[in-house]
């Protein structure tokens, strides 16, 4: 790290992932290729698994409801495998919205939506979304009505939060794709919802 024309040195965390690493290549557990490789797949990841799971719990009431119960099993069922963490989705309804943050880093359902985007993990957002959740949803453009609860849910490193957002009306008829492309990172992560485009661009059933 090079700040004000010198290095600094590692942080504790930074200090320990690389001896971590670089112990696991000595040992031959794991090749520098393969953490490259791994790295980059995390790094093309966007948020389609995660849509691709809400979509199809508007379409499967029993998936939806595997989903709510376990939502790591349901992940696997669809093939996203989410290794050693336990998933729970919240269910947005007319009487609850729910949002999700780390307060302590930035744990995420990164299998599922990719990496986390840079205000996730800062501190203005983690500190601020469990104080004052509806001015902060506010800022992002979304006015959760007065009535409607808001729930804020801490993640952490073994368990990860995902939303699962009220179906728009005006989406009859739509396909599981075009109806997992209405689903975007911010509505899977709760500072959103899902809007219907004026005009999708092609409707099958
Ligand atoms: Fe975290």
């Amino acid at each position: 790290m090079k700040e004000a024309g010198r290095y600094q040195p590692y942080d504790y965390f930074q200090l320990m992932e690389v001896s971590l690493r670089e112990l696991l290549v000595e040992k031959g557990v794991i090749t520098e290729d393969a953490i490259a490789g791994a790295m980059a797949t995390m790094r093309a990841r966007g948020p389609e698994r995660g849509a691709a799971m809400v979509a199809r719990a508007w379409l499967d009431p029993a998936y939806k409801a595997r989903m709510l119960g376990n939502g790591s099993a349901a992940a696997e069922e669809l093939g996203f495998e989410v290794p050693g963490l336990k998933l729970i989705v919240v269910e947005n309804t007319a009487q609850t919205h729910n949002v999700i943050v780390c307060t302590l880093c930035s744990c995420y359902p990164r299998m599922l939506l990719g990496l986390p985007p840079e205000w996730y993990k800062s501190k203005p957002y983690r500190s601020r979304v469990v104080r004052e959740p509806r001015e902060v949803l506010a800022e992002f453009g979304l006015k959760v009505p007065p009535k409607v609860a808001v729930r804020v849910h801490d993640s952490n490193a073994d368990m990860r939060y995902m939303v699962l957002p009220m179906r728009p009306a005006g989406m009859d008829g739509w396909s599981e794709a075009q109806l997992a492309g209405a689903v975007t990172r911010d509505c899977l992560i709760g500072v959103a919802v899902p809007k219907v485009p004026q005009k999708p661009k092609s409707r099958k059933s």
